[in-house]
């Protein structure tokens, strides 16, 4: 149903891989401006799911649609990234020998190439856009720092920055909080959550303590189909999500 106010609309896609059906008939509606959680065991299709959106995998069958009309499934991954649609990976990819202040510059330039000459014309506008984003990455102390230096926290909020810079709309985060400290999870939990309303984001995340700080809607993903959605404490008293995390 394409009158649904959607951000992102996903609907009875399915994957096989040599037989082996990795996405089963899935269906994800995500609000704009929402911050949703994707959990589910290993092998559930998480990943294969992140890679639909991004144009990486090709599904057999199934829609889906970026917004109202972008069909994500006629476009390249490199269409679909300049559409608005970001992602993080698990490891950090920021440029080391850089200050936290020059990957957010690099990141805003969106050409890598273009950067020496880009540089030069970074005006008060840009600046600023760079310094409010330090803020709300928690970074603004660091602005001058070699981004090798800074601790694996700081370089995830520093790729978040990074992807913030390009303006996307939706926001792809895989496994945010992986070995983070619990401080740091907090911080990281805060700044997904500063970001709802502006951006839509989709989590995958492992860590069911950190899903639970953020206490917004969780999807349970479970041999490639939605086995379960709803708060924390739903999808948790849900029997059979019980059976599939703990054998019950
Ligand atoms: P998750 O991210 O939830 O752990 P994945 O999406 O990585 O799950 O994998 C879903 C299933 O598909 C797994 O059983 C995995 O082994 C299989 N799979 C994923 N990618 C491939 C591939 N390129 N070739 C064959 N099998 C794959």
């Amino acid at each position: 149903d394409l009158s649904k106010n959607t951000i992102l609309y996903l609907e009875g896609l399915n994957v096989s891989f040599d037989g082996f059906k990795a996405i089963n008939d899935l269906s994800l509606y995500i609000e704009p401006g929402e911050l949703r959680c994707i959990i589910g065991p290993n092998g559930a299709g998480k990943t294969t799911m992140m890679d639909i959106i991004t144009g990486k995998t090709r599904p057999d069958s199934g829609s889906a649609f970026f917004g109202r009309r972008i069909d994500l499934l006629q476009l390249s991954e490199a269409e679909i990234a300049q559409a608005g649609i970001g992602r993080k990976f698990q490891k950090p990819t920021v440029f080391e020998p850089l200050s936290v202040f020059e990957n957010l510059e690099l990141a805003m330039s969106g050409n890598k190439g273009v950067w020496s000459t880009f540089r030069a014309r970074v005006g008060v506008e840009q600046r600023e856009r760079i310094e409010a984003c330090l803020e709300q990455i928690g970074l603004k102390d660091q602005a001058a720092q070699r981004a090798g230096d800074l601790s694996h926290g700081q370089k995830q909020w520093l790729e978040i920055g990074m992807l913030l810079m390009q303006e996307p709309r939706l926001l792809l985060v895989d496994e945010p909080v992986a070995g983070m400290t619990h401080q740091e999870m907090d911080r990281t939990a805060e700044l997904l959550l500063s970001l709802e309303g502006k951006h839509s984001v989709v989590v995958v995340e492992h860590d069911m303590d950190f899903v639970r700080s953020i206490a917004r809607t969780v999807t349970v993903l479970h041999q490639g189909s939605v086995l379960a959605e709803g708060s924390m404490d739903q999808v948790q008293g849900d029997a059979r999500v019980k059976q599939v995390y703990l054998g019950e």
